[in-house]
């Protein structure tokens, strides 16, 4: 399989240096150069299998050629081996046909952790292979950041260094960035915001000698393996409800447009689905869009989801990709224009979007119902997050085709908001309940390009 990108200029990769390099040489995002089908059959014989036996099916012909088969295997063995659940994504009935995916029984507690512990052992079989080494180099604002040190510990091939604001990020989610003990992980208290954090990030990607000398990788969202071990679950949900003999739809909360994304990939794969509504909270540039209203950045307003506070949806590119008949060329323009405000997309591209996309937003006050609502009438209690989605799924579901909402966080990543809807505090998981007495490790630092790439050269495993 080879992969191509997204702005048409930049050179094919096999999928192992795609997944290595992340960003294409043109700005664009990587792609496969075609998009596998599975029959029928194929998808009928998944029912009942294991996760990791789905998983495989669903992404061996994407990574054919780059690992062999008993290695992919091994690979997602090891990948999803420390999940608090057997059934790694479960399904959980709300009402008669509106079901909850849940995603969040993974070591930090939020999807991420699907994408971003299969990346981790992928690229440190890669990387062995090759006899290299990289330095992993991620801001966040929260959830990406410790599924990325969670990921990577302890493997020899990569250190991994997390830049977060200062005093900006939950004490869970702090403290699950500060308390692996493995030399490998190095946690970065930025005297900033989340935004210094990014720019930091990007200006050592733009500082070629630091790049170069330290081997960054960065493993944000538009890594197409992340997109691609995503893929996975909407199978495993579909075939339980009876797929490829019955339509299902799904509703998922989206910021970055990645989690989404690989629904419309399983859906070009032959998995019947009818609809995938993107569900925002008030930074909704994604409703607007998909309402007609074109592609325009606003401010970026903080709300009680936060990893949906997004303005710019990185992996809406390779929709839109899509939607203009694989034309890199007018891709590159739209992405020219976003960097003066926005743009309006062609009444073709809409047209092929509606296709299989709906949208919904959710306002705060709605977003704390929905919680109270959900474990008033389906005894379940919800992250902030999911709740957008579960909202936005009511107002789309038909009575015939069930509904499948993506739950993205466990409700205790986020207990502030929970509690103030639902009056009730989110217990962590038993494997995990004793986050609040192991020791932390974290550098503080100033917000400075110097400091903080020399802490980076004075700290990586020769
Ligand atoms: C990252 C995240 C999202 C948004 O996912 P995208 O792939 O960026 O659309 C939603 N919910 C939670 C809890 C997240 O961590």
């Amino acid at each position: 399989m080879k992969y191509i990108s997204t702005r048409g200029q930049a050179p094919e990769l096999t999928f192992e240096e795609a997944m290595l390099t992340g960003l294409a040489r043109d700005g664009g995002l990587y792609l496969p150069a075609e998009i596998p089908t599975m029959s029928q059959d194929e998808i009928t014989a998944l029912a009942g299998l294991p996760y990791e036996e789905i998983a495989f099916c669903v992404m061996w012909p994407y990574v054919s050629g780059s690992f062999a088969e008993d290695e992919f295997k091994a690979i997602i063995a090891r990948a999803y081996e420390g999940f608090g659940h057997d059934a790694r994504a479960p399904l959980k009935q709300l009402n008669e046909n509106h079901f909850l995916l849940e995603l969040f029984h993974g070591p930090t507690l939020a999807f991420k952790d699907f994408a971003m512990q299969l990346i981790g052992q992928l690229f440190q079989v890669a990387l062995k292979r090759r006899g290299d080494r990289v330095t992993i180099v991620g801001a966040t604002s929260g959830d990406t950041g410790s599924a990325a040190i969670e990921a990577f510990r302890g493997l020899d091939a990569v250190d991994v260094f997390i830049l977060f604001p200062h005093g900006r990020v939950s004490e869970v989610q702090r403290r699950q960035m500060t308390t692996p003990a493995d030399s490998n992980v190095h946690a970065l208290a930025v005297d900033g915001d989340f935004d210094d954090c990014q720019a930091a990030v990007k200006d050592m990607f733009n500082d070629f000698d630091f790049r170069d000398g330290v081997k960054l990788a960065g493993v944000n969202s538009i890594n197409f393996a992340r997109v691609l071990a995503q893929v996975v679950y909407y199978f495993s949900a579909a075939v339980s409800l009876g797929a490829p003999h019955r339509n299902v739809s799904f509703t998922v909360p989206t910021g970055n447009f990645g989690d989404i994304f690989a629904g419309y990939i399983a859906k070009r794969m032959g998995l019947p689905i009818d609809r995938l509504v993107v569900a925002t909270n008030q930074n909704d540039i994604l409703h607007r869009c998909l309402s007609g209203e074109g592609y325009f950045k606003g401010d970026t307003i903080p709300s009680i989801s936060p990893s949906m506070d997004i303005q710019v949806s990185s992996n809406f590119e390779r929709a839109l990709y899509y939607a203009y008949g694989e034309d890199g060329g007018a891709v590159a323009q739209l992405m020219d224009e976003l960097k003066n405000g926005g743009f309006n997309v062609s009444q073709g591209a809409m047209e092929a979007l509606r296709e299989s996309f709906d949208s919904g937003r959710v306002s705060e006050d709605e977003t704390l119902a929905t919680i109270k609502h959900t474990l008033d009438h389906s005894a379940e209690l919800v992250c902030p997050h999911t709740a957008v989605g579960i909202k936005v799924a009511e107002d789309h579901r038909a009575a015939d085709v069930p509904m499948i909402t993506l739950a993205t966080a466990h409700p205790a990543k986020f207990p502030a908001a929970v509690e103030k809807a639902s009056g009730m505090h989110p217990p962590l998981p038993s494997r995990m309940s004793d986050l609040y007495e192991r020791p932390e490790r974290v550098t503080r630092i100033a917000n400075d390009l110097g400091a903080i790439e020399d802490h980076i050269k004075g700290h990586i495993a020769e």
